[in-house]
């Protein structure tokens, strides 16, 4: 059942030019389950030719218009949910409910966008003489390249094309090779919706040589990346060289923190479930437990017996609570992490260990009395690893969730008012949810500071990315 992927250039289907393609595994069984197209350079001029073209003719269609367009893509999306998220499963490792979620949340997002594209507000300014009006009017940016990553196939891709259509831009689309069908399936979608060729454009190959040739060329405006920030800061760096507009959504390491006044039974449940989340392969994944000296104990106990708990499985399996990682680069990094964390000093309360030799299963793991100079309290783990450290006072816990360079997601529970206002204005990241798992919906920002990246993903915030405010001031003689 598992397709064929082919590039998608101009409004068709294609296969490489020079017939190359790479072969695509199921991280839960280690076997081939199909190939996918991989684009050389007259492809990706073909693409970019496209894309000029596609962006003359869309950025034509009035907003009114380019928003139906979006809405039926949405709607595609959800009628075909059960046909898109079994291929994101056997691509990428995910149970089947969290394909299922990402293909309808996904939805969402093209429907906010939609939206959006109907109130890009330019303003008048008033000016100092009578006769004379000034105006901002807000124009797309023009052709974006994108390039997104294997742990949100469809989400990651969603957020930039969906975004970059509403502005009026065109798109060529990078995605990941190892999970190509899903987020072929989601372009199929636009296309279907009725965008014109060349508006959205779809290509795989070797990822460095793709980004090294787009982003320097000249058709291209702006660039987007979702990734890890050691890329993002190479592909941040040629931006700046080529004077191209970026978007960098990178990596995390998200302090937890719960206090000695938390509901812990709520922490513990909402925590441990994004943890369990895509087998902790999320950027926004909670990383550093650190807990309040009065309720450490309680809270490692609970959250190592719920960790203990999750049944891991092939994603097709409806028991399955978490998957394999989505590649066996994973598996060799959980090792490093957790061996060089142990040699350290640090105590394993559970898991810690590759499960079977078949597939990339990984036990949920547990890790305490883990000395801050490790490399997983400094590296984002990207796995299925809580490390829980205790801390004495809301001093103390704010110097170690800023300690890090990363600032992209924050989480933390607590009783008291007068806490959860002291680190809305203390922790930096892009994100803070307090009390529940409130972030990365279609309609709120979504982003890092420091370097996890800069720009928003989110929120009405999304759209100014792929917009250029252009001032015009006309007298009337
Ligand atoms: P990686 O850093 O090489 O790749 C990450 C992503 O960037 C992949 O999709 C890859 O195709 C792309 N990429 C790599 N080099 C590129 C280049 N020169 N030009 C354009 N795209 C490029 O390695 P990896 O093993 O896939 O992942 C390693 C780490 O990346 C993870 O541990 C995690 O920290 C981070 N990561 C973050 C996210 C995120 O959502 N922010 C997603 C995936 C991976």
């Amino acid at each position: 059942m598992y397709p064929d992927v082919k590039l998608f250039i101009d409004g068709q289907w294609t296969d490489a030019a020079d017939g190359r393609t790479l072969a695509v595994e199921n991280p839960a069984t280690g076997e081939v389950v199909g190939t996918v197209a991989h684009a050389g350079q007259s492809d990706l001029d073909r693409a970019l030719e496209a894309a000029q073209k596609g962006f003359e003719a869309w950025r034509q269609v009035s907003a009114f218009e380019r928003a139906k367009v979006l809405r039926k893509a949405a709607d595609l999306m959800r009628e075909r949910v059960d046909a898109i998220a079994p291929l994101m499963t056997l691509e990428q490792g995910k149970v089947l409910a969290e394909a299922k979620l990402e293909t309808t949340i996904a939805a969402d997002v093209i429907d906010w966008n939609a939206e959006e594209a109907r109130r890009t507000y330019g303003r008048v300014i008033p000016a100092r003489a009578g006769n004379v009006y000034q105006m901002v009017i807000k124009e797309p940016v023009g052709p974006v390249a994108a390039f997104t990553p294997w742990n949100f196939p469809i989400m990651q891709a969603v957020r930039k094309i969906a975004c970059a259509l509403a502005a009026g831009c065109s798109i060529i689309v990078k995605a990941a090779e190892e999970t190509p069908a899903s987020p072929a399936e989601l372009v199929r979608c636009f296309a279907d919706a009725g965008v014109p060729d060349g508006a959205v454009n779809l290509v795989y190959g070797v990822p460095a040589e793709i980004s090294e040739y787009l982003i320097p060329h000249p058709v291209i405006r702006k660039i987007s990346f979702t990734g890890s920030t050691v890329v993002g800061k190479h592909l941040a760096a040629m931006a700046g060289q080529y004077m191209k507009r970026a978007t960098m959504e990178l990596g995390g390491h998200a302090p937890s923190i719960v206090f000695d006044d938390a509901d812990v039974d709520v922490a513990v449940s909402v925590l441990h479930a994004n943890k369990q989340r895509n087998a902790g392969q999320v950027c926004v994944s909670p990383t550093r437990f650190l807990v309040q000296e009065g309720v450490y104990d309680q809270f490692v106990g609970k959250l190592t017996e719920r960790m203990q708990a999750i049944q891991v499985g092939d994603g097709m399996d409806a028991d399955s609570d978490m998957g394999p990682m989505a590649n066996t680069r994973r598996i060799t990094a959980m090792e490093e992490f957790i061996g060089d964390a142990v040699k350290q000093g640090g105590t394993l309360r559970t898991g810690g260990n590759r499960i079977g030799n078949k597939g990339n299963f990984f036990e949920p793991t547990v890790l305490t009395d883990v000395p801050t100079d490790a490399r997983i309290m400094n590296e984002e783990p990207f796995g299925p690893v809580a490390v829980i450290s205790p801390f004495q006072t809301f001093d103390d816990v704010v110097a170690e969730a800023n300690r890090l360079p990363y600032g992209l997601a924050a989480y933390a529970y607590t009783g008291s008012a007068k806490t959860a206002q002291d680190l809305a204005t203390s922790v930096e990241s892009g994100m803070l949810s307090i009390n529940h798992h409130g972030i990365a919906l279609p309609e709120t920002p979504f982003g890092g500071v420091k370097d996890s990246g800069y720009g928003s993903e989110g929120g009405a915030e999304a759209i100014e990315a792929y917009l250029t405010p252009k001032f015009v001031t006309q007298a009337n003689l």
